[in-house]
């Protein structure tokens, strides 16, 4: 695979191109442990973590990137989160009255939502069609339609590893310099060369070796690698604001009848149960009307 559970960025002498790779195992161990899919939807949630990863590398902001397919097929719905140092967790949901084939996964009708999610400052959010039932189609588009930047993915999930591999044209910024010598055709050319890549040399080469088999006449330079893991940002204060939204008089109810409220985190399984005393905390005003506040 491309090197194992990192993300890696490269560029090339004299052009506006940059490109990522992402090679995800360990981190897909981890997540596929914690739920039970069937095999196609695991290649699939594997091929929208690879493109979080890739997309995180375009984005400057401490934060998370999340990215959410919404469809009408057997998967509703898919969700690969990532943080800017590299921490992913994601699920799937599926319905499971419908009947489904591979081919068929994502449905006719559906969506792409990107989420940018800064720790200062406002979220931004861009959402696109699936095209094709493919999610690198939609996420080309996307680029091409928000970001008017010519941008290509290749990616592959399967037996448990994925990689992928991101091209992009930047603009060109300020001035061009008479003395800096562009190559006007790069940007064809170096996608025409990624193009041969074959889905065993993505998923079975380690980087270097996947650059020198595209690239071995072009001046390629790989920047460092960020490592890439599984990780689940969940906790009780973050699942609190569920139940915030619930409601206190719904929250109250389960309380009376249950003495508490368990909720499990759906990336990581994590159990967390709330009693009458946080059910107070979150609601002081009407626990205390309701005579079930603190004493
Ligand atoms: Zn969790």
């Amino acid at each position: 695979m491309a090197s194992n559970d990192t993300l890696q960025r490269f560029t090339f002498d004299n052009t506006h191109v940059r490109g990522e790779l992402v090679g995800l195992k360990q981190t897909l161990a981890d997540i596929y442990q914690r739920q039970s899919y069937p095999e196609p939807v695991n290649n699939l949630l594997g091929e929208l973590l690879v493109a979080a990863a890739l997309l995180s590398a375009t984005v400057k902001i401490e934060g998370l990137l999340s990215l959410q397919v919404q469809t009408d097929g057997p998967v509703r719905i898919l969700v690969a989160e990532t943080t800017h140092d590299g921490k992913l967790r994601g699920i799937a949901r599926m319905d499971e009255e419908k009947e489904w084939n591979d081919a068929q996964l994502l449905g006719e009708k559906g969506q792409l939502i990107i989420t940018i999610e800064p720790n200062q400052g406002r979220r931004y959010q861009g959402i696109v069609a699936i095209e094709e039932g493919s999610i690198t189609k939609s996420l080309e588009a996307y680029f091409r339609q928000s970001e008017q930047l010519d941008t290509h993915l290749w990616i592959r999930c399967e037996n448990g590893v994925a990689a992928g591999l991101f091209l992009q044209e930047l603009p060109e910024l300020g001035e061009v310099q008479e003395s800096l010598e562009v190559d006007e055709d790069a940007w064809n050319r170096l996608n025409k060369l990624a193009q041969t890549i074959r889905t065993d040399e993505l998923l079975h080469l380690n980087n270097q070796d996947i650059l020198h088999r595209l690239y071995h006449e072009e001046q390629v330079r790989l920047y460092e690698a960020q490592p890439l893991q599984f990780s689940c940002s969940c906790s009780k204060e973050r699942l609190s604001v569920a139940l915030t939204q619930i409601g206190y008089a719904e929250c109250q109810d389960i309380i009376d009848e249950q003495k508490k409220i368990r909720a499990d985190c759906q990336f990581c399984g994590q159990h967390y149960s709330f009693t009458q005393d946080d059910v107070n905390g979150l609601f002081p005003l009407e626990s205390a009307k309701n005579g079930k506040g603190l004493h």
